[in-house]
């Protein structure tokens, strides 16, 4: 008996990794460093306990979108929740991608774009930056009008540059996509880090989903929860194709709870974004280039050695952090996830002596 066959275009992929190691400060996956408020914790576990476990959950989460809406300041009709914004992107790509369809990136970027894009049978078009990943508006007119894209992907800020788009590229990139009928992606996983928000545009007359997740600022990676915020004829569609009842009861407690906890979350954000600006200082004064950040993570090429040696240095001295050196365009690079104050000193004192080694 032959094992049956995969499609073609499934046996040529390479999955997408994240690999862990046995170290003791973990800056690697853009995680929160710190979990959410104890009292978090208890009301979500005395809220579980009551949960009617032989019943399927609310189907539409309609408590949970309702919280999501008012925190964001849209209508409930315009939000869409998920099992992580990776979710979201998928239920999108379900929706508005597919055979005979393209999307469109601008590498580098966050891969799940495009290989989300891929897997439901989209063409990908991968657009290119400039040398400080800063998009080249001509490029982007160029791509747009001749490949006529039904979805375009930006991510802002992006991973794993850091780097922040602006409005008024954002607001242009909407009328370009508009001019072909497509759909603007503006993945905001990092949203909360950054000085403005693609979200004051979403309204039903822009082709606009904003996607943004509970795991970095929200201190919930663990819970799987995202969202999208689009119009609400995009939002009925993601509703068709989304499985049923995708959104289980412990998860829906778990958002809506988290939502109480505005003022603690937004500490957190303001002293992550205040390491952010520490840590750059402390590159300024290494042998490294970095990027400017608009997120909780920062990306950096150390200048006179190779960034798979420098990464192996600080593995060494047990502190891991994302090796991309050998991803396209990103020769070379390594990048931190902002940790507490205590892991980002260690850190920089590490990277300083893995510099200095050679
Ligand atoms: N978008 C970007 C840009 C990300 O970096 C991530 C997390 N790595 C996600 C989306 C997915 O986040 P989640 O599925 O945890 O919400």
């Amino acid at each position: 008996m032959a094992r049956p066959q995969v499609r073609d275009d499934i046996a040529m992929m390479s999955g997408y990794h994240s690999p862990q190691l046995d170290v003791s400060i973990r800056l690697n996956t853009n995680e929160a460093p710190e979990p959410p408020p104890d009292e978090f914790r208890e009301r979500v576990a005395a809220a579980v306990h009551d949960v009617a476990w032989h019943r399927y959950p609310s189907r539409d989460a309609a408590g949970l979108r309702a919280r999501i809406a008012e925190v964001e300041g849209v209508d409930p009709s315009q939000v869409f929740a998920a099992n992580g914004s990776n979710e979201v992107l998928q239920t999108v790509m379900l929706a508005y991608g597919g055979a005979g369809r393209t999307a469109l990136t601008f590498e580098p970027t966050y891969a799940l774009h495009g290989h989300i894009s891929r897997l439901v049978g989209t063409r990908v078009v991968e657009g290119e930056r400039d040398d400080d990943f800063a998009l080249d508006p001509a490029e982007v007119e160029r791509l747009i009008t001749t490949e006529r894209p039904s979805v375009t992907f930006l991510c802002s800020p992006n991973n794993p540059t850091g780097v922040i788009e602006s409005e008024a590229t954002v607001r242009t990139v909407l009328d370009l996509v508009h001019a072909v009928d497509g759909l603007l992606v503006v993945d905001e996983a990092y949203g909360q880090f950054a000085p403005w928000s693609a979200l004051e545009l979403v309204d039903d007359t822009n082709s606009l989903v904003v996607t943004r997740t509970y795991s970095k600022t929200w201190s919930m990676a663990a819970a799987r929860l995202g969202y999208g915020v689009a119009p609400t004829w995009v939002v009925d569609e993601l509703d068709k194709v989304v499985l049923p009842y995708h959104l289980d009861a412990a998860k829906q407690i778990a958002g809506t709870i988290a939502l109480d906890y505005l003022d603690e979350m937004r500490a957190r954000v303001s002293a992550l974004v205040e390491e952010r600006g520490r840590v750059a200082a402390a590159l300024d004064e290494l042998d490294v280039d970095h990027w400017p950040s608009g997120a909780n993570f920062i990306l950096f090429r150390p200048r006179s050695r190779s960034g798979a040696e420098v990464w192996r240095a600080l593995v060494d001295r047990s502190i891991l952090v994302r090796n991309c050196a050998s991803w396209p365009r990103l020769d070379d690079c390594l990048r931190l996830t902002l940790g507490t104050r205590e892991e980002n000193d260690e850190f920089v004192s590490a990277l300083r002596s893995a510099l200095e080694a050679s």
